[in-house]
């Protein structure tokens, strides 16, 4: 464990860690059913296109999460974008900047305008207060993004989107197994969408989902993610090619069985972070609401440089160069990237909250592959930086 300053690898001392630690770092379940359910699925020689393992995977994903309907995708840009177009979106769309890209890309690529709103100043998800001077006669909905899985203000959105006649959608790519107010996330809205990509907690290498309980929503979907066939010659709608293969379901399956384990870990991970964090000023650890079912996925802090009296860039400089990969997610903000920023250069003066949090923020590791141990000594190296943070 390091102890002064001159022992930081910025001053010339070893890296804390030989071995490099990322955030999102994959979760891998027992290797051995899986591999099992890999050699079925050869055996059988049925790859893709709604096999028994899909199928399986879907009804396990439906009943845990208590809603009527989960249709498996390959990735959860292509569930977004499908579930966007399922639902008519046109024109414009309200989300938060603080959000992945994918969010606003799955609008854009289709040349519906997202329209970005801020964040709440505590849960940091869009700010229901603030969406309402955004709607335009060519809004068509509201896309809330459970950020960290940390949930939207669902019955708020849900009164504005009734109010204004608007589609409400959400982004839970953070929120796989998480409540809200003990329901499970997966039945808000019109839909709401999941990732499964490696980088998650849960992951089925790639993968995604929507979640919906409107049966004719639901339907729809169905027939978009598999080029609009019903039946074998049957077209009946226009489609595209969202499929979940066989390999991804059975990861999906093996990863599910290992899910209260995943968590568990993450809990831990995090009760290790929070303990080892109170002690350092202006570095607050984000923070789950212990009431409800949390994934515990992202070790967050905000960084007050006011107090700390050492940049969020330079921390982040300072745990790079001991092999700790730190990640500013999600900076800079939807709004300052491409085409975003060339279309809309203004968007910034509306969104304060947001572009304070961007410079604010950093993501650590955390999941199966990291530890009590592990993260002491990153804690530790946050510790002699920001007190000795005139030397570097
Ligand atoms: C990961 C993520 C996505 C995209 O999911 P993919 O499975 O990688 O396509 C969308 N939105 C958010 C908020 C994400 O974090």
């Amino acid at each position: 464990m390091k102890k002064t300053i001159d022992d930081l690898a910025v001053r010339g001392g070893e890296p804390a860690f030989s071995e490099i630690l990322h955030v999102g770092r994959p979760n891998i379940a027992d290797r051995k059913r899986l591999l099992e359910r890999m050699n079925d699925i050869l055996d059988r020689r049925w790859l893709t296109n709604g096999g028994i393992y899909v199928q399986e995977f879907e009804r396990k994903i439906a009943h845990m999460i208590g809603v009527k309907h989960c249709i498996a995708m390959c990735n959860g840009t292509m569930a977004l974008e499908i579930a966007i177009r399922a639902l008519g979106l046109t024109g414009e769309v309200i989300i938060p900047s603080f959000t992945f890209i994918a969010t606003a890309h799955a609008l854009q690529w289709q040349e519906i305008a997202p329209v970005f709103c801020d964040i709440d100043p505590e849960i940091f998800t869009i700010d229901p207060d603030k969406i309402e001077q955004m709607i335009t006669p060519k809004t068509t909905g509201i896309i809330g993004v459970h950020v960290w899985g940390r949930v939207c203000d669902t019955d708020a959105l849900t009164n504005i989107a009734k109010d204004y006649n608007l589609r409400l959608l959400f982004d839970a790519a953070h929120a796989f197994a998480c409540s809200h107010k003990g329901q499970m996330i997966g039945g808000f809205g019109d839909a709401e969408i999941f990732s499964f990509h490696a980088t998650k907690f849960f992951n089925t290498f790639e993968g995604g989902a929507v979640a919906t309980n409107n049966d004719e929503l639901a339907a729809k979907i169905r027939l978009m993610k598999n080029f609009g066939f019903s039946g074998k010659d049957n077209v009946i709608h226009i489609g595209t090619n969202g499929k979940m293969t066989e390999i991804s379901a059975a990861m999906g399956l093996s990863s599910l069985e290992s899910l209260d384990e995943f968590i568990a870990v993450n809990y831990q991970n995090y009760k290790h972070y929070q303990r080892e964090l109170n002690d350092i000023p202006g570095v607050t650890l984000v923070s789950y609401d212990e009431n409800e079912a949390s994934n515990y996925q992202y070790i967050v802090l905000v960084i007050d440089e006011n107090v700390t009296g050492i940049s969020r860039d330079r921390l982040v400089d300072i745990l790079h160069a001991e092999n700790v990969i730190a990640r500013r997610y999600f900076y800079p903000g939807c709004h300052q990237m491409e085409p975003y920023r060339s279309y809309f250069p203004h968007a910034g003066l509306l969104l304060p909250r947001t572009e304070q949090l961007v410079k604010k923020v950093m993501s650590l590791p955390t999941g199966t592959t990291i530890g009590e141990s592990e993260i002491a000594e990153i804690c530790c190296i946050l510790r002699i930086a920001v007190a000795d943070r005139s030397k570097i």
